[in-house]
């Protein structure tokens, strides 16, 4: 069973890690696979990087219906062709969201970002949610 909780600064850490990981297969793909297999290729090997980020990031996160409060899971093609967007808490810290149709109530509404993890480290730090 899996807990949803809020992400700490920690996870931005992992995030900027799996973006740095993207960033060197951008690098490759311009540097090294396109001199010598030509454009395609290269832009087949950036989308794949791009998905593969996408897909880690999908399997560790899930996002909170604003209207409910209930937490779900996006497919990474979803993930894949919506758009980010960047919150403001009230205590001044950021957050991020997507506008997602929740699949509890059906509602559209600014899901927020957060890590999912399991019910053995669901324990210590975090806020837990539903
Ligand atoms: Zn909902």
């Amino acid at each position: 069973m899996a807990r949803y909780v809020d992400r700490t600064r920690h996870d931005w850490v992992g995030t900027v890690w799996k973006l740095g990981v993207f960033l060197g297969v951008i690098l490759v793909a311009v540097l090294v696979v396109y001199p010598w297999k030509g454009f395609w290729p290269m832009l087949l090997l950036v989308l794949a990087g791009l998905w593969m980020y996408m897909s880690l990031v999908s399997r560790s996160s899930g996002y909170v219906c604003a209207e409910c409060g209930k937490a779900f899971q996006v497919p990474t093609t979803v993930n894949f062709f919506t758009q980010s967007a960047v919150g403001k808490n009230p205590d001044g810290t950021y957050y991020s969201y997507k506008n997602l149709t929740c699949p509890h109530c059906g509602k559209r509404s600014r899901a927020r970002f957060v890590k999912r993890v399991g019910a053995r480290q669901a324990r210590g730090g975090g806020r837990l949610l539903r």
